[in-house]
């Protein structure tokens, strides 16, 4: 088995093991691609959206947030578009019964192309060493140019033939490709369909009358239908923006990257309002700052890229993903598009209702431009377990498992330990969890050796170990453990509280993206 197959499994065990992430309704077996998220991964979870929350809408004065509602009225999805076209293509495998994206797997084969000229590259650097001109190699060497040839020609067949809704190429394509179903090596396709992502539901009490309503499968449009009334009631002038985190939900085809790929799950957005012609402008700016709000959080440069959109969506004139080093390779983590007036526009079409801003500066009314940073909450959940989740062999030769949490962002900041359950020690650790709980989400636990109890805080990602012992009760001190070092130090006990702030307060990682 390849080995980042091992390191997701033990992601996914490990989540499910320590509390953070469940199956749906799991004593039925579950639901697939839902999740719930338990005890630990839910304060985890919250703390991501706080980190996201601040850093849009408490340090922007221009900036407000809102919380609109999942169910909106049926004309939103039609004028925004996704009655008609957020669909994708399918196509099953009649033996296997298995059901795929006809796209990922056209891409899925040109992914395999670019392995192999990757191969060839590495191959040759090894046998060349400092010599090496990888910009040469690429452009010369006559079998990466072959890979790399049949990439372009594929992908942009793909592009032209979903573009025209042609989806008998798209079977042609995979037959002539000779694609198989990856788990069973089926070649007997059905035909290609597409298939709206939106789930639909009623509202209404009888089923003669009942108005046939969906599911949103993005947050922004609770956004765009309430730009008049944010922008009236909160005063704002361009450029300004809405920020929102909620619930969307879409169908997916293929769901079987645990929480990467969910029915149900989380987005974090934030609508930038501009005046037309100056956001390309905003959208570098936004691009830059999102960047910076990953970055701080000390996952590594190296583990995030920039992937331009060659081919837009209709309604953009510029989008990247920002992608990251998942478990299974690069993937979008977050979107960033420069949405253009499409969104208000179409709005203002279907609702009959005026969506525009006037403008003292330039004394006229128009549609305000978008730019967008739309992130999932869950995606994000997924990049900072499955990176900070280390086995690490220590000295004994014996292995610990640590979950390197950015402090701000762990379930609980510290754990309070008396070393024994006896001679008034725990009534000393509860003292102090008392003292501290209002400041902090404090973590208590006399059972098991204390060695034991350091594990499992390290597994949970709780940066300071508190443990009082005998001592303790005679000078008022504490022995106080690090989780990423293990070193250990005696401290006051009237200092704890200034101790755990200056390590887990999100002032030191907000102020590293300003
Ligand atoms: P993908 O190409 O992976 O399907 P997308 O381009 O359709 O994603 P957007 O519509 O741009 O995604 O949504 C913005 C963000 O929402 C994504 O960057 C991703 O983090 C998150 N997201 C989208 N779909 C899902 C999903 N099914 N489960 C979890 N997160 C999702």
């Amino acid at each position: 088995m390849a080995k980042q197959e091992d390191v997701f499994k033990k992601v996914i065990s490990h989540a499910k093991e320590y509390g953070f992430i469940f199956s749906s309704s799991e004593i039925y077996d579950g639901l697939s691609a839902v999740y719930d998220y338990g005890q630990n991964g839910t304060e985890l979870k919250n703390n991501i959206k706080k980190y996201w929350w601040m850093s849009m809408v408490q340090l922007h004065r221009n900036i407000v947030g809102i919380d609109a509602s999942i169910l909106m009225h049926p004309t939103t999805w039609e004028a925004s578009g996704h009655v008609k076209a957020f669909s994708d293509p399918l196509i099953d495998n009649k033996d296997s019964k298995k059901r795929f994206r006809a796209d990922v797997l056209i891409e899925e084969y040109c992914a395999r192309l670019e392995e192999k000229a990757q191969k060839e590259i590495g191959k040759a650097k090894k046998r060349l060493g400092k010599a090496f001109d990888k910009k040469r190699f690429e452009t010369t060497h006559p079998k990466v140019l072959e890979y790399r040839g049949k990439q372009q020609s594929i992908l942009s067949r793909m592009a032209q033939s979903l573009e025209k809704e042609n989806l008998e190429d798209i079977k042609k394509l995979i037959e002539e490709l000779g694609i198989a179903d990856p788990d069973t090596g089926s070649k007997n396709w059905t035909e290609v369909r597409q298939f709206n992502l939106m789930f639909g539901t009623k509202l209404g009490a009888s089923t003669e009358n009942a108005t046939e309503i969906y599911l949103r499968p993005e947050t922004a449009q609770g956004i765009f239908v309430n730009f008049p009334n944010v922008q009236k009631t909160s005063r704002q002038r361009l450029p300004f923006g809405i920020a929102q985190i909620g619930k969307a939900f879409r169908n997916e085809i293929v769901a079987r990257q645990f929480i990467f790929r969910m029915r149900e799950f989380e987005q974090m957005e934030m609508q930038f309002f501009v005046p037309p012609g100056t956001e390309l402008m905003f959208y570098e700016e936004w691009k830059e700052k999102r960047m910076k709000w990953h970055l701080a959080l000390g996952l590594g440069k190296e583990n995030y890229k920039f992937h331009d959109h060659e081919k837009l969506a209709h309604y953009a004139n510029a989008a990247t993903d920002i992608e990251f080093r998942f478990p299974f390779g690069f993937k979008e983590l977050e979107g960033i598009h420069s949405r253009t007036d499409f969104d208000l526009s179409a709005h203002e079409k279907f609702s009959g209702k005026k969506l525009q801003y006037f403008d003292p500066e330039r004394n006229e009314n128009y549609v305000p431009y978008v730019v967008e940073t739309s992130i999932g909450l869950d995606r994000m959940f997924l990049a900072l377990f499955s990176h900070c989740l280390k086995e690490e062999t220590l000295e004994d030769q014996s292995v610990r498992t640590v979950l390197s949490l950015p402090p701000a962002l762990a379930p609980f900041k510290a754990a309070i330990l008396p070393l024994v359950k006896k001679d008034g020690l725990p009534e000393y650790a509860e003292g102090i969890v008392n003292e501290l709980k209002y400041d902090f989400p404090m973590y208590y636990e006399e059972k098991d050796a204390i060695g034991k109890r350091y594990r499992r805080q390290d597994a949970i990602g709780t940066p300071l170990c508190i443990t009082v012992d005998h001592n303790s009760l005679k000078d008022h001190t504490v022995t106080l453990r690090d989780r990423d070092t293990m070193k250990q130090e005696r401290v006051k006990t009237e200092n704890l509280r200034k101790i755990i702030d200056e390590k887990v307060n999100f002032r030191t990682l907000l102020s590293k993206i300003e």
